[in-house]
């Protein structure tokens, strides 16, 4: 009986619902997508070609963990998912109408607010509500104040017993799992749930967790140990999304695709032989690596991020990642010499950051060989070591909530600039580096990158 050897409820709280239910619906509630708070940043996001597409693939992806979860979710129980970029009336009145005995809601810091104002609203109907995902994950006893139930770590060892208590009407305060999710035990995930509508992308998952930790990252530790799916599985995965949508762009939700000890021949032949073409992260390393060379871009990879950070600074915790730029910069060569095209990632406002060396960054992505770009300001997400060293030096700023936790807000006093220089600096270099002409030169790159890829090659 794995499943009631391995969840764990610390309190045992009030019956959210006393009704017992015969035939239970449950409802999956997403709030993701991408968002930005201070208004002039904002502004400049959406006028900026280079930033807008990227933008709209993220906030189109479906929801994986929910999905997943009702992968897992077993007859008489029903399930719908209704992903909105905001709480609407007409968001709770569609989820009101299943008359559901459990709303599943997952949100990430950016948008835990919107969660905690749904959850607010169902539960003034009597409807039992929980939130799980990487921010209650963090901040647990936070999210107890504003729902029935929360999901503390993986949803899915503990799934199972939350609908079983849904089911009785008698929800605890706090579910968690004892031990990190087996993933030779993954699920289908509910695909199906996602109605007619077109996405941009699908997405899978065939690891979780990263060996690495990140001062900044709260992905590679929040959800447990690192972890691969077996290649069975993936398969499975893969089929169902070509079932509803052939030759799927698929965006892996991992946090570091190869990062493990596993030969890539297995899951390279498995997405090959779907036909899909795929996105995916990964750190500079397989640049190294042969064996994913020869194989990464006739699998249908066509572009990966790679988090190459700073060209002058290096957070805590990267542990092999941490390297000088010009062996980064020939990994990342190499890497598009195989057809497949490299989005350089990079943090601005690390300690030590300055105007003069925002500048040398603007300097370098203005003549740098990356066929992409993605900026972000150094965000302390609480869960991660940067957020407890932030907040043991007092330099978190109580006013700037979790709205603001979005990658492109400031939420720290930086140690070497204002808040105000730090601001102005990282705009000045977003409006540089995705201006008309630097975004022209990229495109140039991806598509002589895309012209070597065996896969793309006859329609590029
Ligand atoms: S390499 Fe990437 S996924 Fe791994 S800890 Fe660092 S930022 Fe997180």
């Amino acid at each position: 009986m794995w499943l009631t050897s391995e969840w764990l409820t610390t309190e045992v709280g009030r019956p959210a619902n006393t009704r017992e239910w015969s035939v239970p619906h449950v409802a999956f509630v997403p709030f993701t997508g991408f968002r930005v708070g201070e208004p002039e940043m904002l502004e400049l996001g959406m006028t900026l070609p280079g930033l807008v597409p990227r933008a709209e693939a993220i906030g189109g992806l479906p929801a994986l963990g929910l999905l997943t979860l009702a992968g897992m979710t077993p007859p008489p129980w029903t399930c719908s998912y209704h992903d909105a970029p905001r709480v609407t009336d007409e968001l709770v009145d569609m989820v009101r109408a299943r008359n559901p005995a459990l709303v599943a809601v997952s949100a990430l810091s950016a948008s835990i607010h919107d969660a905690y104002d749904f959850t607010r609203r169902l539960r003034e109907y009597g409807i039992p509500t929980i939130i799980g995902g990487l921010h209650t994950t963090a901040m647990p006893d936070e999210a107890e104040a504003h729902c029935d139930a929360v999901a503390v770590g993986d949803g899915e060892p503990i799934w199972p017993v939350i609908l079983a208590d849904a089911r009785a009407g008698a929800l605890r305060r706090r579910y968690q799992s004892r031990t990190p999710f087996n993933m030779q035990e993954a699920p289908l995930p509910r695909f199906d749930l996602l109605g007619d509508r077109v996405r941009p992308r699908m997405t899978i998952q065939t690891q979780r967790g990263c060996p690495f930790a990140c001062e900044f990252c709260g992905a590679s530790r929040l959800l447990g140990p690192f972890r691969e799916k077996p290649v069975e599985r993936i398969a499975g995965e893969l089929a169902r999304i070509t079932e509803i949508c052939p030759r799927p762009m698929i965006e892996l939700a991992d946090d570091n695709t190869f990062a493990g000890r596993r030969e890539p021949q297995g899951l390279f032949d498995v997405l090959a032989e779907s036909e899909a073409r795929y996105f995916t992260e990964v750190d500079w390393r397989i640049g190294e690596r042969p064996e994913i060379l020869a194989g990464l871009a006739a699998s249908g990879c066509v572009q990966v991020l790679i988090g190459i950070e700073s060209i002058l600074f290096q957070p805590a915790g990267m542990g092999a990642k941490r390297a000088d730029l010009e062996r980064v910069m020939n990994a990342v060569g190499a890497i598009q010499e195989s057809g497949v095209a490299v989005i350089g990632c990079f943090i601005v406002g690390c300690d030590g950051e300055t105007e003069s060396s925002i500048d040398q960054l603007g300097a370098f992505l203005d003549q740098c060989p990356l066929a992409d770009v993605q900026l972000t300001v150094q965000t302390p997400f609480p869960g991660t070591a940067l957020h407890h060293r932030l907040k043991q030096s007092g330099r978190l700023l109580p006013e700037r909530g979790w709205d603001r936790y979005t990658l492109f807000d400031l939420t720290y006093q930086p140690d070497n600039m204002t808040v105000r220089q730090l601001e102005t600096s990282f705009r000045d270099l977003v409006r540089q580096t995705f201006a008309d002409e630097p975004a022209r030169r990229r495109a140039e790159i991806r598509r002589a990158t895309w012209r070597r890829h065996p896969v793309l090659k006859p329609c590029s």
